[in-house]
């Protein structure tokens, strides 16, 4: 286990906006997280390097994290460096030719779905509200429409722990379902361990009319806003689908639509999410995760397995 070293001084990191003691639940979609000692937006690729410097000279953990859409965070303070990879600086989205755009990791899923549909380029409908950045949606291989993001994913540029730049092809990346070599077990990228952060990648892409473009991503949307419980902060679909069953169903027949712990609620519009109904913390709803989990096994015997990224608070108490 990780002490917290508190001589740690605030580092001096080049290209890079830097906050003391900031409080995660203002980045995470959840609106649950207690504070971190520095988070960091890097402005450039310098900006990542030296921040990597920093956390591999003092031996501190990293979370790397996007827009926070799909992130479980813990109340206690994180002794370490939160670094978002957003839109304000990583959001350039060039048009390669017209089969192929190449899209900083910041950039939002909805921006570039914007971008697409303005150039009359298509293949990347299916991700149609899906709140989070490029980055996110390629460690989890996001996707929706019976169709997830690596499918459509040409390469990835990434920067890893030694400072390396290189290119890594669809395959390598070991894409499945919510997968890929990216997400991390653990959720928070510990001392000595290699990881490699996205910088950008290569997506296929097919002309297409605008208009048909336009129209098939307000089909989606009208059929999102239907069936899930935006107006509530949440971190989305909870569970992974078994081979063969939706999670979403497993629940919902199982009676645990409106489950509540503190207020950390089972939605009784989508069962597979589970909203914070006002101040919910980590572990209303990881109590809420087990009890799901006991009851969903009690009556089908199969064992839920979570999507979201939950930060193992163990790790570095
Ligand atoms: C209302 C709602 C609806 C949703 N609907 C869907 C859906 O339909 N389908 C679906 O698949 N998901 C869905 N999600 C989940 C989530 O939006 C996606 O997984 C999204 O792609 C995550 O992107 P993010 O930028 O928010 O990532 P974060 O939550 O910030 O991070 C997710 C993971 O990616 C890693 N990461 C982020 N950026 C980088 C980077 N640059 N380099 C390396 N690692 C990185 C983080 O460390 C973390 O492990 C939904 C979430 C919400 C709240």
């Amino acid at each position: 286990m990780l002490v917290h070293n508190p001589k740690i001084m605030l580092p001096d990191l080049k290209f890079c906006e830097l906050k003391t003691n900031e409080l995660m639940s203002l980045h995470t979609n959840f609106k649950i997280g207690g504070v971190c000692d520095f988070f960091v937006i890097p402005k450039t690729i310098e900006g990542i390097k030296s921040v990597i410097n920093y956390v591999e000279q003092n031996e501190i953990p990293l979370l790397v994290i996007g827009n926070g859409t799909n992130l479980l965070f813990p109340d206690d303070k994180f002794p370490g460096v939160v670094m978002q990879i957003g839109e304000s600086y990583f959001h350039e989205v060039k048009v390669i030719n017209e089969s192929f755009l190449q899209v900083e990791s910041g950039t939002s899923i909805s921006k570039l779905l914007e971008i697409a549909t303005d150039k009359g380029l298509s293949g990347l409908e299916f991700m149609s509200g899906i709140p989070g950045t490029l980055g996110g949606a390629i460690t989890m291989n996001a996707g929706a429409q019976r169709k997830r993001i690596g499918e459509i994913i040409e390469r990835v540029k990434v920067i890893n722990t030694k400072g390396e730049i290189y290119w890594i092809g669809q395959t390598d990346i070991r894409f499945g379902y919510r997968e890929s070599r990216f997400k991390c077990s653990t959720g928070v990228y510990l001392p000595q361990k290699e990881f490699e952060i996205i910088l950008e990648a290569e997506i296929k892409i097919k002309k297409n009319d605008s208009s048909k473009i336009k129209t098939r991503i307000q089909e989606i949307t009208k059929s999102r806003e239907s069936s899930l419980p935006l107006e509530f902060p949440s971190a989305g679909c909870v569970f992974k689908n078994t081979q063969d069953k939706l999670a979403g169903k497993l629940i919902e027949l199982t009676g645990c639509k409106g489950l509540r712990v503190g207020d950390a609620q089972v939605s009784t519009q989508h069962a597979n999410f589970i909203i914070n109904v006002g101040k919910a913390t980590y572990k209303d709803v990881r109590t809420l995760i087990s009890k799901v989990q006991q009851k969903v096994y009690q009556k089908f015997k199969v064992s839920l397995e979570t999507e979201l990224i939950i930060i193992n608070d163990t790790l570095y108490k």
